[in-house]
């Protein structure tokens, strides 16, 4: 008889994501769940009844497969107010199920077998598996800490005629960091010479700290054609179940993004993304209190590692905090991750899930501070268990 194996040899190249494990194991020992990057408290009660409005209104079946129209119109005036892009909302749109869907199904739309992507390292866990299933051959560029920069020399080594794009994050989950204009200058100038396209991944655009500005990949000269940009309403407007994201690109990459997305999932939630007309509309006040919301977070989390005496990198933008355990003697740092769970009661996510050999994370922990005051004391109160370990 034969025997047939009964999974694809793609999905032997990936794990389960442990963002998502360790919110599991938070719930089975009672941790603080610090792992998973979702806020714990209510998004603006203007969207909740929003939402309940549209489904009154019977807004119950699809959408427009690329999106509710109301919604794509409602993206390009926010876009061009705050990035001052001007997108025709008809060609250069596609909503998606959230940034996630957008990342695949841009990769998924653009890759062929034997193209290269170039990825930052440590980057957010899903744009290895993206490349995966997509074909695409990644090629890592290292961020360096404390500052998380990049080598200059490694990035131009990295690109040549295979490449077809590079993925970035800016600000950075799950550094914090906030790619510089000179930076990204350089990424274009790399893009224009070897005809390459960027993946840019804009999700935390608002949340930075010390007056720093957001800049778009597609707002530098020339970019805007070579550039798909993605985004979404998970981060911005504390709505991470609502699984609603979407895409800027160019009409012709839009044509064949939106192809992949409809037979991917057809459309994004529709009584949600006609809510999201209410988010793009909110006045510019509601971006400035998130950012004073979350610097606010970001100095009660960051005292805490102080009084525990952790050494971390300072954020600048996003809501995580990578921080060095080294001191702890732990192997790895999902083992940490366990103990931390178990033993002290708060869950983050080891740093081994941001690089491709876990070693390279083994003395790095990610903690969220989108959390509630709350929580966050509870967090402390917990954590400062640590002191003693360190201490003894
Ligand atoms: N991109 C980055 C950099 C993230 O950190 C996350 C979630 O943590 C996502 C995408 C997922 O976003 P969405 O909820 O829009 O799928």
């Amino acid at each position: 008889m034969i025997q047939k194996k009964k999974t694809s040899a793609k999905v032997d190249q990936f794990t389960e994501s442990v963002i998502r494990e360790m919110t599991r194991v938070a719930m089975k020992y009672g941790a603080v769940n610090l792992a998973q990057g979702f806020p714990d408290f209510s998004c603006p009660s203007e969207l909740k009844q929003a939402a309940c409005d549209a489904i009154a209104e019977d807004i119950n079946q699809y959408a427009l497969t690329w999106g509710d129209r109301s919604f794509r119109h409602a993206i390009a005036q926010k876009v061009r107010w705050y990035l001052g892009l001007d997108v025709d909302p008809e060609r250069q749109i596609t909503v998606t199920c959230g940034s996630t869907e957008a990342m695949a199904a841009t990769m998924l739309a653009t890759i062929d077998p034997g193209d290269e992507v170039i990825i930052f390292e440590p980057f957010y866990e899903n744009y290895a598996p993206d490349a995966i299933l997509a074909n695409a051959t990644p090629r890592y560029v290292t961020l360096h800490p404390p500052h998380w920069t990049f080598d200059q020399a490694e990035l131009r080594q990295a690109f040549n005629e295979h490449t077809k794009a590079i993925i970035i994050n800016t600000p950075h989950n799950p550094t914090g960091k906030v790619f510089t204009r000179e930076e990204l200058a350089l990424i274009a100038e790399l893009c224009h010479q070897w005809d390459a396209l960027v993946f840019t991944d804009e999700i935390y655009e608002h949340i930075l700290y010390d007056d720093r500005k957001h800049i778009a990949m597609a707002t530098l000269p020339g970019m805007e054609e070579r550039t798909v940009t993605i985004n979404g309403l998970s981060k911005t407007y504390s709505i991470t179940g609502w699984r609603v994201g979407y895409i800027l690109a160019n009409p012709e990459l839009t044509e064949a993004i939106r192809k992949v997305h409809d037979f991917l999932t057809i459309g994004a939630p529709a009584p949600l993304q006609r809510a999201g007309v209410t988010a793009m509309q909110f006045p510019i006040d509601y971006y400035n209190n998130l950012a004073a919301l979350y610097h606010e977070k970001r100095s009660t989390f960051l005292q805490i590692l102080d009084q525990i005496e952790i050494p971390y990198s300072i954020p600048q933008g996003a809501y995580y905090v990578m921080a060095d355990i080294s001191q702890f003697g732990y192997s790895s740092s999902l083992e940490f991750a366990y103990y931390l769970s178990q033993e002290i009661g708060v869950a983050a996510v080891p740093g081994s899930s941001f690089f491709r050999q876990p070693e390279d994370g083994r003395s790095l922990i990610r903690f969220c501070f989108s959390k509630r005051p709350e929580t966050l004391q509870a967090a402390r109160e917990r954590l400062l268990q640590l002191r003693q370990i360190v201490r003894a």
